[in-house]
């Protein structure tokens, strides 16, 4: 049992601003973090996080250390980051006092993953372990392919959404997890509702309403209502359910108790500010009052 995850790994360069700045002008910014960040990262933190042993594979650049170095410090087993010729990829948020932001994303390694590394690491998973991916990669599909002819379960988070990526991937899935807005760019683009797509098991998260799962063998739909909580921050929201969903499903839990240890964490997360730094480990549920 263990979650090979494919995923990006960024620095979130996070600056406040009195007021967004606009084109041609300088402005300095009140206060500057580092954070980790990247959908990648953020779900095998979050896994890791859920008690599943959680392998990344990706790429950062010879900047990247303190990245590698924090994934570890989370519980991520980082032999499989390759370091590779392109900078780091990093997103420069800025966010102004009302709370709007304005993001530059530069994706960097994460587009420079090399095949054979993703073989080296994928070397020896089988039939009981979980291959999870997002899109943020360049090499989404390959590895895909290769994790699913070694019989590894293969989840995706189909974000942010592409429509040729996610149609490359589709016919390989057996959980499919996407957000609302998702959900109605995927039925434009194939046609399908989430209970007709060719993937065993659909899960439409839908922000404080909760999520609900299609299990598209029954024919089956089930709501799960979210935990009511005040809301500071939904960065990394959606990540940190996927990766406590695959985590406990990798772990052995049937679905709707999978969902359920999601929900909880993600509720938590909704209410800290940050990314991969602040996702909540089983101890901060456990603490919880709800
Ligand atoms: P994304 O971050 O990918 O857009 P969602 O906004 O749908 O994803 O959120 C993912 C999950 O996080 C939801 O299914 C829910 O469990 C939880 N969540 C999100 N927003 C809230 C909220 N305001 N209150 C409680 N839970 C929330």
């Amino acid at each position: 049992m263990a979650v090979y995850n494919l995923g990006s790994i960024n620095a979130d360069l996070v600056y406040r601003v009195p007021h967004l700045p606009t084109a041609g002008e300088t402005l300095a910014s009140v206060s500057y973090t580092r954070g980790l960040g990247g959908k990648g990262a953020n779900m095998s933190v979050a896994a890791a996080r859920a008690a599943a042993r959680v392998v990344h594979i990706g790429a950062v650049g010879a900047d990247g250390a303190w990245a590698v170095e924090r994934l570890l410090e989370y519980g991520v087993d980082t032999r499989a980051i390759s370091v590779v010729a392109e900078p780091t990829g990093h997103a420069i948020i800025a966010v102004d006092d009302a709370g709007e932001n304005l993001i530059l994303l530069y994706p960097g390694a994460n587009q420079a993953i090399p095949e054979a590394d993703i073989l080296s690491a994928l070397n020896g998973a089988g039939p009981e372990d979980t291959f999870l991916l997002q899109n943020e990669t360049n090499a989404g599909r390959f590895a895909a392919c290769t994790a699913s002819a070694l019989g590894l379960r293969v989840a995706y988070a189909a974000a942010p959404f592409e429509a040729d990526a996610v149609a490359a991937v589709m016919p390989l899935l057996d959980l499919l997890v996407v957000n609302a807005v998702e959900a109605a760019q995927l039925e434009q683009a194939t046609g399908l509702g989430p209970s007709d797509l060719p993937v065993r098991d659909v899960v439409v998260t839908l922000g404080a309403d909760g999520c609900r799962w299609y299990n598209t063998d029954t024919g089956e739909a089930q709501h799960f209502a979210a935990i009511p909580v005040t809301a500071v921050d939904t960065t990394g929201a959606g990540d940190t359910f996927t990766g406590y969903l695959v985590a406990g499903l990798d772990r052995g839990m049937p679905m709707a108790q999978a969902i359920t240890l999601a929900q909880r964490a993600a509720a938590i997360m909704v209410t800290r500010a940050g990314a991969a730094d602040v996702i909540p480990d089983l101890k901060d549920l456990e603490d919880a009052r709800f």
